[in-house]
């Protein structure tokens, strides 16, 4: 039997399924899943100063300081060890770079990048009709589910809730700064480690995409 991938990333832009996908594999294959996004809302939740500073960048969908960024990874990596499924993280040129660093001093190096691809039109409609766990980071569409906003999440029990940078002035801000600082990690990735990324269509439905997935992390 072929080695399981330990140390993935998966990037996308918003709606594109990183977490809903991250969720599966991670239950699949028993690689603990982070997502800095619901790192930084339960750090906004609990009100520190910290999370004051993260929700006054989230909420207009601008991006959480590399610095801060890479401090809440490294204290997740301390807590879980280096087996991981990074989702929303690295955004930035600058967070791939830290990771890249931190991997090397571990002799732990990535195993594989997979890029979900989904188009601005088919991103925009998915959060038109995309309601979120603040909590456990769940999300539900509430064309192809039964939930609505104000329900309790069917994971957690937390409420069902619209974040508000899925606002459609928010969600403007979020594609224009993925094109700009995220796309170019998919680039550095293409450059310095070409054998292990990969592209795959987030426009497909999502079992498909998980069949994928699988193989990718399974080695098949
Ligand atoms: P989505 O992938 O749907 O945009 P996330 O939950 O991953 O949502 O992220 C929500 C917000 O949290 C981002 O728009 C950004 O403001 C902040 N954020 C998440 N991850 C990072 C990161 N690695 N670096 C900087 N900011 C981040």
């Amino acid at each position: 039997m072929n080695a399981v991938n330990q140390r993935i990333v998966l990037l996308g832009p918003p709606a594109s399924g990183k977490g809903t996908q991250a969720d599966r594999l991670s239950e699949a294959f028993g690689i603990p899943h982070v997502s800095t996004g619901v790192l930084l809302r339960s750090e906004c939740d609990r009100g520190t100063a910290l999370g004051r500073e993260a929700d006054a960048a989230t909420s207009k969908g601008l991006l959480v300081s590399d610095e801060f960024v890479v401090r809440i990874v490294a204290n997740w990596m301390q807590e879980h060890g280096t087996r991981f499924l990074f989702d929303g993280f690295p955004r930035t040129v600058g967070q791939a770079t830290h990771l890249d660093a931190t991997l090397i001093s571990l002799k732990s190096p990535l195993d594989l990048v997979i890029l979900l691809e989904l188009s601005d039109g088919a991103i925009r409609s998915r959060i038109r009709e995309r309601i979120s766990c603040l909590k456990c980071g769940a999300t539900y569409s509430t064309s192809l589910h039964t939930h609505a906003e104000g329900d309790p999440c069917p994971r957690c029990g937390a409420v069902l809730v619209r974040r508000n940078d899925d606002a459609s002035e928010a969600l403007e801000q979020r594609l224009i700064v993925y094109r700009d600082l995220t796309l170019p990690v998919v680039g550095y990735y293409e450059r310095t480690a070409p054998g292990i990324m990969h592209r795959i269509d987030a426009g497909e439905g999502s079992d498909a995409i998980f069949a994928e997935l699988s193989r990718l992390v399974g080695n098949e």
